[in-house]
Parts: structure tokens; sequence; C-alpha cells
């Protein structure tokens, strides 16, 4: 339709106001492309990774196109045309070490139907995230296994690189230890597991707090907090109430909501790939959030994703108390 309307939405386009940028030239870039009616230039190219997969565009198009999907997809056609050190290093180290880190993968834990997935940016960046689920999962359930040694697969899919086989040996491992319900926080694992493994139920952490809410019992915290929605829970999964009524359940604790929430949350810039290639301007995107939340005068800004968690707080430095959703709830569970 080339109607604009993503103009109004996209983080990027906001900081660059170049067409190029926003899911409208994106498309027609890439259509010129598949068309051969431009070259497989650097520049052209580099347009299909100058996203963060945030989906805002999605949201607000008439004609419902799913913008981070075709962007994905084309992304797979003409990653290895384009030279880009740190996605190809990102893609190389994930099949060959088994995460996108280059870390040694730590041993699963224990056997059971139930398992805990924490993912890999949490379990080698954010491990404080790791140990507050497993510590709340521990009030829910007296056995479980925690799953560490494989990655779920979003970064191949996320830079474009080939995954099906990938996936597939991840999903034969989880057979053979007969897992049948997965527990994520991460949001990025979330969706790559309900996309690509089928047969497996697939939970999101705070849902499932939420159902076992009982069993918390949660001291108070007299403080302003704010909730920032990560764009691939709250428009790519739907989950943007759960995390709030969960903080809510904290008595003397304030909720403030920034100018943008829910599923019209905004881009922290950590998605997608995106500080990869172009780190000042997913800086940038990270620092308008944290005015939002400044400007709500809260104490505390909350999130309930690794990438969120570690890039806001990254840049928010003293200024502000960043902090997982899972952190805080561990902090105030009385019985932990
Ligand atoms: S992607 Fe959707 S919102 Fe953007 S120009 Fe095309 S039809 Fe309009
Ligand atoms: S997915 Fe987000 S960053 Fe990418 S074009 Fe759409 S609104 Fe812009």
């Amino acid at each position: 339709m080339r109607c604009g309307f993503c103009r109004a939405s996209c983080p990027v386009f906001k900081e660059t106001k170049n067409e190029g940028s926003v899911a409208r030239g994106k498309l027609q870039t890439l259509l010129a492309l598949l068309e051969g009616e431009i070259p497989a230039s650097e520049k052209a190219l580099l347009r299909l990774f100058e996203c963060t997969t945030c989906d805002a565009c999605s949201a607000a198009c008439p004609a419902g196109v799913e913008v981070s999907s075709l962007i994905e997809e084309a992304r797979r056609r003409y990653f290895s045309k384009l030279e880009l050190p740190l996605h190809e290093w990102k893609v190389e180290i994930t099949r060959e070490m088994g995460n996108p880190f280059g870390e040694v993968m730590p041993a699963s834990e224990g056997e059971a139907s139930i398992a805990y997935f924490p993912g890999c940016t949490t379990q080698f960046r954010a491990k404080e995230i790791e140990e507050a689920a497993i510590k709340l999962l521990g009030l829910i359930y007296e056995d479980f296994a925690v799953i560490r040694d494989f990655c779920c697969g979003a970064p191949l899919l996320t830079f474009g690189s080939a995954w099906e086989d990938f996936i597939a040996q991840n999903r034969a491992k989880l057979e053979e230890r007969g897992v049948e319900k997965l527990i994520v926080t991460c949001p990025g694992c979330y969706n790559t597991f309900r996309r690509h493994y089928p047969g497996v139920e697939v939970v999101h952490l705070s849902r499932l707090l939420l159902e076992n809410i009982e069993k918390l019992s949660l001291s108070p915290l007299a403080a302003r907090v704010a909730y920032h929605d990560p764009c691939h829970l709250a428009r790519g999964a739907d989950i943007y109430q759960e995390p709030r009524t969960l903080l809510k359940a904290i008595q003397q604790l304030e909720l403030r909501e920034l100018k943008h929430t829910k599923r019209q949350t905004i881009c922290c810039g950590a998605g997608g790939g995106f500080p990869l290639a172009f780190p000042e301007l997913s800086a940038s995107l990270g620092k308008k959030r944290l005015e939002e939340a400044k400007a709500t005068k809260v104490e505390i800004l909350t999130t309930f994703c690794p990438s969120c968690y570690l890039h806001l707080k990254t840049l928010a430095g003293e200024d502000l108390r960043v902090k997982d959703v899972t952190i805080l709830l561990a902090e105030q569970e009385a019985k932990l």
C-alpha cells in the first residue's frame, strides 16, 4: 500500500529520518533487489540489518504486513553477500560452541518433564536473572530440570543463517530427556520455542507465577516503579498484563506507566542484532527510553528480558536502578 503509517512508529526512522530506514523504504529496497532493479550493494543490504525487529511498524500497518518476518527472510537470502564480521562471528561461534558468546556451554541439571531454560544471554551475561528464576520456581515445583547446554537458535534466525539442522538437534535433545513443559524467561527464547519446537508446551515465567500467585509471599516495597515492555514479549507474545499484575502484588509499590506502553511499547534498541551493526543508534534508542522513565520520576525501571535489562542498565549507570521483574520478585519473596 505504501501508505507510510509505519513512519510514525519506527524507532530507527525517528532517529535517522531516512526513508530507507523505515518499513516502507526497507520493503521497497527488498522488492527492487528481488526484481533485479538495483544491485545487491552494501548500502542496500545494510538496510535489512538496520532494524531491531521490534514490529512497531507491523502493529501500525493497516495492510497487516509482517515486517520482521520479511526482514528475517531477506537477511537469510542476503546474509552471505554482506560483510558483517560481528554477525558472521556470532553465527560461526553459535554453531561451533553452541552459543553466540563463544563461552563453554555449562551442563544441564536434573531430569524432569518440567524444565527451566534460562537461555544464552541470561546464563552468560545476566546470571542474576537465572538465579532468581530458579529460586521462584522452587516455590512452585518440587522437581524441575535446568537446561543450559544448548542455544534455542534465535541468533541464527535473527542474523539470517540456516537454522533448521541446529533446531532439529535441540528438539531431539528435549525429546530424549522427556521434557514436556519448558519454562522460559527470555522473550527471544520464548518466541523461538513457540514457533519452532512443536510438541513442547512453552510457558513464560510471568504467566506461571501469576497462575501460582498464592504461593508467593511478597514483602512490601515502598518505591515508585515503571515497567518497560520488551517488544518481543508485549507485541510478539501479548504478554504485558502479567508482569504488571505481579508488580502490583507487591504492597506499597507504586506502578507508574511510561509514555509508550504495552503493545505500543517502543524499542530500547537491544533487539534483532541491532547493537552489533549500529551501536550508536542502539544507544540513542535506549537513552530515549530512559528519558521516558526519568520523566515519570520512578526510582526503579523494571523489564522482563535479559537483553533489555542489560542494555538499559548499562546506559542508565548510576542515574536509575534497572531490574528484571524476576530479580525484583525474588528479592521481595519472604520465603527465600
Ligand atoms: S509497511 Fe504497512 S504501514 Fe508501512 S507503508 Fe507498507 S502498508 Fe503502509
Ligand atoms: S521492525 Fe521496528 S525497527 Fe524494524 S522497520 Fe519495523 S518499526 Fe522499524
